[in-house]
């Protein structure tokens, strides 16, 4: 039998806000374990949470962004569950009446993912298993947290990949989070079904819980595909249960802890107030909403004629993007080909490109790209010119003086030009016997004498002047 795989995510990303949800202690990833903690975030007796309306903002932006129904007025619930990482025994989320409804994301295979909700809620800590004993680190406690539900609509890695992907790069557009899975702040919960291919009917599902890289997600997905294939096809049934997956043995293994019973006795937190965005708010966010990738990608192919590989790179970290604008107008095209051949060489990890943390400022690539177009420094020129600048936070002007790649002047290039033709009699005979091909010899002269410096399109333009009155 042909089985077909079901999956729903559920995709938490942490909020860059400066501080906490319901305190003013700093969300900075890292630092020397709790000391980034009050009596509010480690659920002390007595202490009384106050909303973080950043967190309210980022959330519908997330929405808006999303396309979801934004609800202006919601609140905040008490999901109860006994662990260490939560030391109120409950975590506040939203329950009934989330911030964010009815969504969608679009993928580029053609998929569309519905957005069944968002909702804002607090982190927990973390569980470090350290020499036989399990440690706590509140740190992450009270970090806010966006958590976007998804209808079961996706029916491959491929789509839960490109949804990942696309949902990375939209919340690091609008800025309201890094979404690094490295560092905990974009994690996945997959819940996944199998149905034979044609059926209407969903299989029951299984939760994987807390997936922290792309990896991990496709490896944890097929791995449980196939663990149900098995079940069903030697005439088992799939319990429903919540399950770890593994990432050093690759399996999926029945989570025995705090999900186990799936009551959480929610109720409305009396200690935050209603949740409330004016309609002023709301239309201020929508008004202030910048460009998404994908308009972005659209207008890259349209309006600069970019592939849409190209541009699909391009926009995927919004300073990338903002860095190739500085210097498109004058030649996007070859701004285009520096950024992803040259500079992206220098720039190799996600992080990296990012944070967009390089020597070479937008004005000196600006500065480059314009001389590269004017035909002032050929190609060649221009990329060792842009490793330089990469090393060195030197502008074009100043490399090109400094390594003497400026070239020559008109009339020692004319003369380099000359000697060219004298030095090499038989290119100069094959060529005047019809054999286009020998002036390949004769440029190749030139840019040796010139250092690679000579523009090519000029050296064949002066050589075949020359050659005229020979
Ligand atoms: P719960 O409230 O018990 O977590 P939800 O209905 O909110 O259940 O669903 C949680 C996630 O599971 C959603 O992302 C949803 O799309 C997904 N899901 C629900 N049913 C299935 C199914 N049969 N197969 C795969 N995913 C499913
Ligand atoms: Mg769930
Ligand atoms: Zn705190």
């Amino acid at each position: 039998m042909m089985w077909e795989m079901v999956i729903g995510l559920e995709t938490h990303i942490e909020l860059s806000t400066k501080t906490k949800i319901f305190c003013s202690c700093t969300t900075q990833f890292g630092g020397e374990p709790n000391t980034h903690c009050c009596p509010v975030c480690t659920g002390q007796p007595g202490s009384l949470p106050n909303l973080n309306k950043k967190v309210v903002k980022y959330g519908a932006m997330a929405g808006v962004a999303l396309g979801c129904h934004i609800n202006l007025v919601s609140k905040m619930d008490r999901k109860h569950y006994v662990y260490p990482d939560m030391p109120k025994a409950y975590q506040i989320s939203q329950f009934d009446i989330p911030l964010c409804e009815h969504g969608k994301v679009e993928l580029e295979n053609g998929s569309v993912i519905r957005v069944v909700r968002i909702h804002i809620e607090e982190d927990a800590g973390k569980l470090i298993h350290e020499g036989g004993n399990y440690l706590v680190d509140y740190n992450r406690c009270g970090v806010p947290l966006i958590e976007i539900v998804t209808a079961p609509d996706f029916r491959s890695v491929e789509d839960v990949l490109l949804y990942l992907d696309k949902l990375q790069g939209i919340m690091r557009t609008i800025g309201i989070s890094d979404c690094r899975m490295q560092e905990g702040s974009l994690r996945c919960d997959v819940n996944i079904s199998i149905r034979p291919k044609g059926a209407e009917a969903f299989g029951t599902r299984t939760e994987i819980k807390n997936l922290n890289s792309f990896t991990a997600i496709e490896n944890a997905i097929n791995y449980e595909f196939e663990r149900q294939v098995e079940i069903l096809e030697s005439g088992g049934q799939v319990e429903q249960e919540t399950l770890h997956f593994n990432s050093d043995t690759g399996e999926t293994r029945s989570m025995r802890d705090k999900e186990n019973a799936n009551d959480y006795r929610y109720f409305r937190e009396p200690d935050v107030v209603t949740v409330r965005l004016s309609q002023e708010e709301y239309d201020e966010i929508v008004a202030s909403m910048p460009e998404l990738p994908e308009q972005r990608l659209k207008r890259y192919v349209e309006e600069y004629n970019l592939t849409e590989a190209d541009a699909r790179l391009l926009v995927k970290y919004r300073k990338v993007a903002e860095f190739f604008e500085a210097a498109a107008d004058i030649d996007a095209k070859s701004a285009a080909a520096f950024i992803l051949t040259n500079i992206f060489k220098s720039v190799p990890t996600e992080v990296q490109r990012e944070e967009w943390n390089i020597k070479l400022s937008a004005e000196n690539f600006r500065e480059l790209v314009k001389l590269t177009a004017e035909g002032k420094i050929n190609k060649n020129i221009a990329k060792r010119v842009l490793d330089r600048m990469l090393e060195t936070a030197l502008s074009p002007a100043e490399i090109i003086e400094k390594e003497k790649l400026g070239g020559i002047d008109n009339k020692e290039f004319e003369a380099v030009c000359r000697k060219a033709i004298e030095e090499n009699p038989a290119a100069v005979a094959d060529y005047k016997a019809g054999k286009e091909k020998a002036l390949q010899a004769l440029i190749g002269y030139v840019m040796r004498l010139t250092r690679g410096t000579a523009n090519p399109a000029e050296t064949t333009e002066e050589l075949k002047k020359l050659l005229e009155t020979v």
